[in-house]
């Protein structure tokens, strides 16, 4: 008889929620922690790129984002104060047809709650705090913040960006603060005038800052985020309320359609964006990180999700190839770190460009969107091909 290899997952954000699904139908012996009391994720939106939405299909969980996902129609940028369009490239459609797979922007709840119900419920265990873990040859113990182990043979941090797991495997280190403050919000399309938000993804760009909006449930439900460089620290909470006033202060001489949504909007959350930089490695003999935790991303690709999920699918395919959990464990890694790490230190970059306090490379970096718009007007989504064309389904262990 042959036993099952048992995996124990910390942290059911999207990338442990991706990894347990995929392990499961793999065949493994999943047991999931997670430290909240109950499910349940912000009310933000997220982006799925067709790299992410092929993980799920590969899950049999694409259909869920056609019932409750919106694909924008283009992605477009405009000028912060005059709204001037510096570009727009088309999506919906040449997603599908130059990446196989749809572009998808959706509420986190119910990406999340779709996600959680493609398991059994005693998969992840809630209000299950995890603090530390000791290995030896031939399993790992993870131990509970309740006085509780549990032993498997592979331990997974998917426990993002303050990971307990990765500050047990390679020490204690802080994240950084990047210098900028975000605020978001969402607002119900009824409370805006009529077409006041297109259907599209948008990007207003200005001197120190951005605005990123998009519909999270289609026609009615608009999602915003709001970056703006501020010298001063302030804790990184997602859910922590936001001061509108301050809001509307840290963005006055903006767009006066960005403003009105901003007014329009109930209740806004205020936090620091954080940084790391990337590991030297992920895993240490039974015990390896995934998502956040292994590489936590500025959000200008919007691809953080994304990479989390792509891991979990990768994790899974490793471990289940072979009879060897540990070499498992580094083709997994070998196989993720130089994309993760790419895409990491490229949203870095973009954060620059993207906000940039200098008019000279403000008036240079438009005037490339215009340059190229004319000789490619897909160019957007094309240079994203790198990011859009993988799939870490298909890739070769
Ligand atoms: P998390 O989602 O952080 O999940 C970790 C889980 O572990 C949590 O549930 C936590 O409670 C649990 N946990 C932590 N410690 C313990 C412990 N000791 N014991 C037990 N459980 C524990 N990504 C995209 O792909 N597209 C986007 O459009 C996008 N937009 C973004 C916008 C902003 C402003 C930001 C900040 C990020 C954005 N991201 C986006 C990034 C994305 O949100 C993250 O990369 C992603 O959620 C990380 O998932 P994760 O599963 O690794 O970690």
């Amino acid at each position: 008889m042959t036993t099952k290899l048992r995996v124990t997952i910390i942290g059911a954000g999207l990338g442990g929620l991706v990894a347990a699904i995929a392990a499961k139908r793999a065949g493994l012996e999943v047991r999931g922690f997670e430290q909240a009391r109950a499910f349940g994720e912000v009310g933000a939106g997220i982006q799925l790129g067709p790299n992410a939405v092929k993980v799920l299909r590969a899950l049999d969980l694409e259909h869920g984002l056609f019932e409750f996902g919106a694909q924008p129609r283009n992605h477009v940028a405009r000028s912060w104060k005059s709204g001037r369009e510096l570009f727009r490239s088309p999506t919906r459609d040449a997603c599908v047809e130059q990446f196989g797979s749809p572009f998808f922007q959706v509420q986190r709840s119910d990406l999340h709650e779709h996600l959680r119900s493609a398991l059994p419920d005693d998969t992840f265990l809630l209000n299950k705090q995890m603090t530390g873990f000791t290995q030896n040859r031939d399993s790992v113990v993870a131990h509970f913040r309740d006085g509780t182990e549990v032993e498997s043979d592979v331990l997974v941090g998917a426990d993002g960006i303050h990971s307990t797991v990765r500050n047990e495997l390679l020490g204690a280190e802080k994240p950084r603060y990047t210098g900028v403050i975000c605020w978001r919000g969402q607002v119900e399309a009824s409370r805006l005038p009529p077409d006041l938000i297109p259907p599209d993804s948008l990007n207003w760009m200005g001197p120190g800052g951005c605005v990123v909006h998009y519909f999270v449930r289609p026609g009615r439900l608009v999602n915003w985020i709001a970056h703006r460089q501020v010298d001063v620290w302030a804790d990184e909470s997602w859910s922590k309320p936001g001061d509108k006033q301050e809001l509307m202060d840290a963005f006055t001489g903006w767009h006066p359609s960005l403003l009105r949504m901003f007014e329009a909007t109930e209740t806004c959350f205020k936090w620091a964006l954080l940084d790391r930089d990337p590991l030297p490695t992920w895993t240490k003999d039974r015990v390896t990180l995934l998502g956040d935790s292994a590489h936590p991303m500025l959000p200008f690709f919007a691809q953080g999700g994304a990479m989390a999920m792509e891991d979990g699918y990768v994790l899974a395919r490793a471990l289940a190839s072979g009879a060897d959990p540990i070499a498992g464990l580094h083709a997994y890694e070998a196989l993720r770190k130089e994309r993760s790490t790419r895409v990491q230190l490229s949203s870095r970059a973009r954060a620059d460009s993207i906000q940039t306090t200098s008019l000279l490379a403000r008036v240079r970096r438009d005037v490339g969107f215009k340059v190229d718009q004319w000789l490619r007007p897909a160019g957007a989504i094309r240079r994203a091909d790198w990011i859009y064309g993988y799939d870490a389904t298909a890739v070769p262990l």
